[in-house]
Parts: structure tokens; sequence; C-alpha cells
């Protein structure tokens, strides 16, 4: 059927072009070494900044969840599933990243759809780095507000384009860790914009939080305080489970409550998750050797690729991007890497505008693991060099 062939030749066109995507099957749970089709793999591609999303004790708390609570929640949550241990997740998270309100969400993805669309609509202006996470994009798409992005970290752009904005509500939207580069937002800047043009600042710190700040995030990173943030961290990478959570003013969590549709209209997250979530801020809050390991980590392997200087990008957080010529060559060094033992994932556009080998590093690696990792990209890198200048 014609249908059909449509979307085949679009499959095949995207294969041509190195551009299409499968997925791996893991037959192991998540963590350094993960088994994938029959092989154990050095894994450097996952988000679990911690090593938390196979730790015992979230087991055990999602286990003593289930038995406590059920699985299903039944409901969405303003109708009959909001349970008590989601309320008491909510207000855990609120006072550890310094907020007097959060909310719950079941992913990260829907609560950018729900705060964008809640807090800006038809005639307000969302401001959005260029380089924001798509399903910030998405929001603003789903939103109808007006559309403004600018040059990455560009602050003078920012300010151009509020200067210049007629609109009603203004809403400045920005990852506080950019999750494709690693590097940081400058988040000062940010709000003393949000200030001076009277607009709100909605971060998104799903690679922050759990990592800066002691655990607490951008927010307690670079000491930001003010009734404009409206936060966001996401609760299935650095804190292992799932989910995420909102903290902002407390009238704006009572308008998400009331208005954001992607809120509204689901059924609230298995409870049980929240029993594992605030077992897992009791890690995130205690260990911190956690974090140590992995600054160490992002040093060494930093220091190892140093002949490569050029291929990094200037971040200081797990995130360690080594940027690719094309994208046949990332596909070709992500398969050399593999061949090798280690995982790591090519990222391609639409994804970045450059291609790159993704690498992420974790509390779970440990330090053979991360050089071992280091010297195996120097060697292809060098061979990739020497066939460039054939
Ligand atoms: C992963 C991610 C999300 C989506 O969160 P999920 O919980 O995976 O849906 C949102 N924003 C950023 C920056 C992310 O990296």
């Amino acid at each position: 059927m014609k249908i059909f062939d449509e979307y085949q030749e679009k499959l095949a066109a995207r294969k041509a072009m190195g551009l299409y995507r499968q997925r791996r099957v893991l037959e192991s749970p998540q963590g350094a070494r993960v088994t994938v089709e029959g092989r154990e793999l050095l894994n450097f591609c996952s988000n679990d900044y911690l090593g938390l999303a196979n730790h015992p004790a979230l087991i055990e708390a999602a286990q003593a969840g289930a038995a406590r609570w059920g699985v299903g929640s039944g409901a969405a949550h303003l109708v009959c599933g909001h349970f008590a241990v989601h309320e008491a997740f909510e207000q855990r998270f609120a006072a550890w990243v310094g907020l007097p309100a959060a909310l719950s969400f079941s992913t990260g993805y829907m609560a950018n759809l729900a705060v964008i669309t809640a807090l800006a609509g038809r005639g307000d202006t969302v401001f959005a780095d260029k380089l924001n996470h798509a399903s910030l994009n998405d929001a603003v798409q789903l939103s109808r507000a007006h559309f403004r992005r600018y040059a990455h970290n560009d602050l003078a752009a920012l300010e151009r384009l509020l200067a210049a904005s007629t609109s009603g509500r203004k809403l400045i939207v920005s990852d506080s860790v950019f999750s494709m580069d690693g590097d940081f937002a400058p988040l000062a800047g940010l709000l003393e914009l949000a200030e001076r043009y009277d607009a709100l600042l909605y971060l998104d710190d799903a690679h922050g939080f759990g990592v800066l700040g002691h655990g607490r995030g951008a927010l307690a990173e670079f000491g930001l305080v003010s009734r404009r943030i409206v936060y966001m961290a996401t609760l299935g990478k650095a804190a292992g489970v799932a989910g995420a959570a909102v903290a902002a003013d407390p009238v704006v969590i009572d308008w998400l409550i009331n208005q954001a549709r992607p809120y509204i209209y689901t059924t609230a997250a298995p409870p049980m998750l929240a029993q594992a979530l605030l077992a897992s801020l009791d890690l995130i809050e205690s260990e911190a050797w956690r974090r140590e390991r992995l600054a160490a980590h992002i040093a060494l392997f930093r220091q190892m690729l140093a002949p490569f200087a050029d291929r990094l990008i200037d971040s200081a957080t797990p995130i360690q991007p080594v940027l690719m010529r094309d994208n046949a060559s990332a596909l070709a060094l992500s398969a050399a890497l593999k061949a090798a033992g280690f995982w790591v994932a090519a990222i391609r556009p639409p994804t970045v505008p450059t291609p790159r080998l993704r690498v992420t590093l974790s509390a779970a690696h440990t330090s053979e693991d991360v050089a071992a990792l280091a010297a195996c990209l120097v060697k292809l890198l060098k061979d990739d060099l020497l066939k460039e200048g054939a």
C-alpha cells in the first residue's frame, strides 16, 4: 500500500544518510557493565550519573512501596490517584532544592509540556536557547505562544529579543546543563534578564539535579534564589528512578495543578516509584562520595583526551561529547568502540547540529574503566586522523 511505501522509502533514505535509529536490547540491569545482545559492554551512554538505577536500597524501597501501596495508582492525581507517598516526596523535593512547593510528573517530557503550556499561551512569548532539549521546543509549539530562539548562551541576543517584545507574559526557558554538550547556561545572567524584563525563568535541570550543588542541583550550585524561577528536575537520570518534579512559588504550583493539561489528564505515576525516589533522595544527600568520584572521572577523562582537546566541549559535567567530522565517522568510531567492548552513543542531526560521540561518566565506573575508554578513544581518534590525511 502506498502509505507504507512512503514510510519505507523515508526510512531507506535515512539509512543511506547514516541517520537510521535502532534500539539495542539490554539483558541486564542498568550499570557500568551491561549485557547487550549477548555481549558484556562497559557502558558510557547512560544518564545514571550516580549509579543509583540498580541500587539495592532503591530496589528494596520499590518492593516495600509495592507491598504498601500496590502497583497502579488507579487514577489521575486530581481524581483519586494522589497518594501520601507522592505528597511526602513532593515536600521533600521542594525542601531539598530550596523552593517552597513542588509537583511531581511521570516523565520530564510531560513536565515540560505541562509547565510551558500552562505558563504561556496565545499572545505570550517564550524565549528559548537554540540548544534546548527537544521536549522544551515541542512544549512551546503546543503552547501556541510566540517562539523566540536565541543563539546558544548568548545573553546579548536574548536581551535584544526581550527589549523588542511587546508581548503579554514572557517566559525564558533554558536547560541548566545542556544535554548534548554538557556545558552550563549562564544562569545568573538569565535570572538578571528575567528580573529586568519582568519574565519568569524556567530551568530544566535534567542533568544537574543530583550532580551539582551537593546534589541539590543547579540553583544551589550557582546560588540562585528568586520567586521568578520555576525549576524542573528529571528523576530518571542521576536519581536513578523515573519521573520529574517541578518546584516553584506556591501560586505557580497551584496554577499548574489547575491548568496544566499534561498533568491533569494523565494517570498518576505508581506510588511505589515515589517511595523509591525518597530512598534515592536519602542516598543523594548522604553519599557525597558518588559526586566526588564522578568529578575525579571527569578530570581523568579530559586529561587523557588532552591531545584531542579541540574535539572536546568546555564541560565540567558527566556529559563529555567528542565531536566528529561527519555522521559516518561518528558511527564508525562508535562501532569500533563497541568492538573493543565500550558502549558509547553516536548522536547525529537532527538531535544535535554536529555529529558526536556522547560519552557519559558515572560514579558506577571505576577509574580503570574511564582510563580504558579514554585510551581506546585516543587510539581510534589517531587512526581516524591518519585516514583523514590519506
Ligand atoms: C531527559 C531530558 C528530559 C526528559 O526527561 P524524561 O524524564 O526522560 O522524559 C527533559 N529535558 C532534558 C534536558 C533532558 O535531558
